[in-house]
């Protein structure tokens, strides 16, 4: 069968990985969560001081990044590893999250992993979620979608993920980390966050994770027969 690409983009903490997830697996594509790369140069960056503001620094430290995502036959899931070590739940803390956003509007940060991300898509068959996947990763993407909810939504959402790795945190410390999230996304220079034009945009506020999972595998049928 035909196999297409998948862009999904759209803000923080509105259920695009793990609807992403499920899709490619019920349709054993792969997905690439483009968030866990960002987030692993961010945590690579924390670990080694390295200053934002100084150009030199931040190529030079490009140069000792290596993000690989492998299967992790207990959890069923794929765990990122930066420079061969598993980072899966430390790039999901609050001291990267806070970070992350500063750390993606650099231009060469975003070079670094466009290559590799359009690198991945080049056999089709992908899933991929993030904020500039549709715009600028794969503009030809064949299925485009754009995922939104309301703040308290994402924000409780966030909050429960948090939670099962035993971080607790204030929703209202959640709801600041996710608004200047979205203002950093969507207002950096380079590549911001902004649906694309041929996107289907999909609101979860009021929906099940198992209709937004069916929404998109119906989608991708219908594009697969139409071409
Ligand atoms: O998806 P997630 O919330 O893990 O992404 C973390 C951050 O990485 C986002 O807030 C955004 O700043 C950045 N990002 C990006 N472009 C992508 C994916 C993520 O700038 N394609």
């Amino acid at each position: 069968m035909k196999k297409i690409i998948v862009a999904i983009d759209g803000y923080s903490a509105c259920g695009k990985s793990s609807t992403a997830k499920n899709v490619a697996n019920i349709l054993k594509y792969n997905y690439i969560d483009t968030g866990a790369m960002y987030r692993a140069v961010t945590l690579y960056f924390l670990q080694n001081f390295v200053s934002l503001t100084n150009p030199i620094e931040i190529e030079n430290a490009l140069k000792e990044i290596e993000i690989e995502f492998r299967h992790n036959p207990k959890t069923q899931k794929s765990d990122t590893f930066l420079n061969g070590i598993n980072v899966e739940q430390e790039i999901r803390q609050m001291v990267v999250s806070d970070k992350v956003s500063e750390v993606s509007a650099i231009s060469s940060v975003r070079r670094f992993l466009v290559a590799q991300q359009q690198k991945m898509g080049r056999k089709k068959g992908i899933v991929m979620d993030g904020r500039d996947i549709g715009t600028v990763v794969f503009p030809d993407a064949e299925l485009k979608i754009f995922m939104t909810a309301e703040m308290i939504t994402r924000a409780k959402r966030r909050q429960d993920e948090l939670l099962e790795k035993g971080e607790m945190i204030d929703l209202e410390d959640i709801i600041e980390n996710l608004k200047k999230r979205d203002m950093i996304d969507t207002s950096r220079q380079d590549s911001p966050l902004k649906q694309a034009e041929d996107a289907f945009v999909i609101d979860t506020t009021n929906i099940t994770f198992e209709e937004q999972v069916e929404i998109i595998v119906e989608m991708i049928g219908s594009k697969i027969y139409e071409s």
